[in-house]
């Protein structure tokens, strides 16, 4: 039934490209019942060897015999590779479809989902999943068109030839298949989702640990992260074992019942013909032994392509794990917004729908002005930013820019509204001018190089090869993480968005390097509505607003002076970092 579903899905999607999947199964069968034809002649032939007389006058038909199995053959695979020119179309305009399909959802997703999901995870489903739907319909549905002909076809010759040997042949092999289908199915289907699932988490643990790798060398971390990815490996070990156990029991039974075949083939002849066995009797008998196993090994067949339609299962569920998502809501009537203020009204929100992180945020951001989140790591900063830019929609509560709900700001009004530079600014392996025309796609060679100025870059650009026009992350051009960050200020100030929030990278080896991130961050905030993330009190001295943010509320807000003078939180968070800096100056 389920089954059933999948495939009538999938040719939902392939358009006017049903017909040539359609085609590829009729072809298909039609090879494999041309592929039985060379058995007749074979069986003549048989015939002939036996009857074999001295003087040779017989020699003229056994080779014709001879040659008409092979062109039959031959026709055969002809048909059969016409089927799959038919599938492999078919297949690719259906996967093809499904990528667009999850890509065209994936677009219109909250920006911040990609991160929530896992890249791993959406890499895996937009190609290998789409991928299995497209093998699946290539190769494994023609090939089962004709692994279910061939033994319909067999059946009818068997029984046509001799009955009774025809029942002895089928009844052991039929009963057998039937039986380990029935001893596999659900939980083979079950041990194969969770052997699915480990081999998922593995290749994930994997990503992350890789990607990990600067931060558990920094922090000595290595054996506790090391051990989640191994935990992962031991898993799918676990499930590996467990899945081929379960097919271990019915293939053993299935050869015990295929032996049977044979015994009850030569138990039979010999009752039949209570003893005298006949030339011509034998004749079939040798026939049978030759085909029955052809019926086996196709059955065995169809059973390996429900493991493939299993894998198809699990691929079309991952993709309906994304069709299935949320978009945020299209905006019906969009208002603009009315100046660059922000606010935020008794918001609420979950990532899980469980745990609330953002508990009942009320605050006012004049335009204009700058504000700092500071609070401890985990408190909600982050998620704070990410829901002013509608990387998420909160459950309670709006968040308004300029006086209008940014969910009825259109995405394109939004996204040209605000700028965000990200704690970790992801160049893209393209040259420099490329990187910062993101920002805005029209902009001139010259509002580019002058983006890059103002944003402190012109030491970078000396030192490039080629300057602006360098492809970054080729050919040993790495830049730090101090120079990427501005570059991506550049980036931001070429957009020039009247609002700006900074997740400020956590700390940069060279002091040199963070002056002039700082230049360049306030060349950039002048005159913008700016939220800045500050992880270095340093930097929050001079701004208009400072909240401190712990566990989803704002404990405490206010200018530094006043914070200092009321001797709260932050006041004690200053003399930390006081104390860590004149530590880390006495240490140098
Ligand atoms: P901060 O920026 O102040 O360090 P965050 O906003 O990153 O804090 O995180 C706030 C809380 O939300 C933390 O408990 C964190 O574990 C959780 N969190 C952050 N991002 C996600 C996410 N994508 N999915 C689920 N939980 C998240
Ligand atoms: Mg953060």
């Amino acid at each position: 039934m389920k089954k059933r579903s999948n495939l009538s899905r999938l040719l939902a999607v392939a358009g006017g490209h049903k017909y040539l999947t359609y085609a590829s199964w009729v072809l298909s069968a039609i090879s494999a019942l041309i592929a039985l034809v060379p058995f007749y002649y074979i069986w003549k032939v048989m015939q002939e060897v036996l009857t074999f007389a001295p003087d040779f006058s017989h020699a003229q038909n056994l080779t014709r015999n001879g040659w008409m199995a092979v062109l039959f053959a031959v026709i055969a695979v002809l048909v059969y590779i016409g089927a799959l020119m038919c599938s492999h179309k078919g297949a690719f305009r259906i996967a093809t479809n499904l990528r667009l399909q999850t890509m065209e959802r994936i677009v219109k997703l909250p920006l911040g989902f990609a991160e929530q999901f896992g890249s791993g995870r959406l890499r895996k489903i937009v190609n290998e999943s789409s991928a299995a739907t497209e093998t699946y319909l290539a190769h494994q549905l023609p090939d089962r068109a004709n692994a279910i002909a061939t033994p319909c076809g067999l059946l009818v010759l068997l029984l046509v030839f001799d009955w009774r040997l025809g029942l002895l042949s089928l009844v052991p092999v039929l009963l057998g298949f039937l039986i380990m289908m029935t001893m596999t199915g659900k939980k083979m289907q079950e041990k194969m989702k969770e052997y699915q699932n480990a081999l998922d988490d593995m290749s994930n643990e994997a990503v992350e640990y890789v990607r990990g790798i600067p931060v558990v060398k920094t922090f000595g971390q290595t054996i506790f992260s090391f051990k989640k990815f191994k935990d992962s490996i031991d898993r799918y070990k676990v499930w590996v074992i467990a899945y081929t156990k379960q097919l271990r029991a019915p293939m053993m039974f299935y050869t015990a019942a295929i032996n049977g075949v044979f015994a009850a083939l030569i138990a039979g002849a010999l009752i039949f013909t209570g003893g005298g066995v006949t030339k011509d009797f034998l004749l079939d008998l040798m026939f049978y032994i030759i085909i029955t196993p052809i019926i086996s090994v196709t059955l065995t067949r169809i059973m390996f392509q429900s493991e493939n339609a299993m894998i198809v299962d699990d691929a079309l569920h991952r993709i309906d794990s994304v069709l299935n998502l949320n978009p945020l809501a299209e905006v019906a009537q969009p208002e603009h917004p009315n100046g660059a203020s922000v606010q935020l009204n008794h918001v609420h929100f979950s990532y899980d729908g469980k745990n609330e992180v953002i508990k009942d945020i009320s605050l006012s951001i004049p335009a204009g002005q700058t504000v700092a989140f500071v609070g401890p790591s985990g408190g909600g900063k982050t998620t704070l930013a990410n829901l002013i830019c509608r990387f998420f929609d909160p459950q309670g509560g709006q968040v308004k820019i300029g006086g209008v709900n940014v969910k009825n700001i259109a995405k394109e009004e939004l996204m040209n509204t605000v700028s965000f530079v990200f704690q970790n600014s992801r160049l893209i392996k393209a040259s420099i001018l490329e990187n910062v025309r993101m920002g805005k796609p029209d902009a001139t060679r010259e509002e580019i190089m002058a983006a890059l100025h103002n944003a402190q870059c012109d030491d970078i650009l000396e030192k490039l090869p080629r300057g602006a026009d360098t492809v970054i992350g080729t050919k040993g051009v790495y830049l730090s993480g101090g120079e990427q960050q501005r570059i991506a200020i550049a980036r931001v100030m070429l957009k020039n968005a009247p609002i700006v929030i900074l997740d400020e990278a956590t700390a940069f080896a060279e002091p040199d390097n963070e002056s002039r991130v700082q230049a360049a961050f306030s060349k950039l905030s002048q005159g913008k509505t700016v939220i800045m993330i500050a992880h270095r009190l340093s930097t929050v001295a001079g701004v208009d607003q400072i909240y401190v943010i712990e566990d989803g509320q704002i404990t405490e807000s206010g200018k530094s002076r006043e914070l200092l003078e009321k001797g709260g939180v932050f006041s004690r968070m200053w003399q930390d970092y006081q104390t860590s800096v004149q530590w880390k100056v006495a240490k140098e």
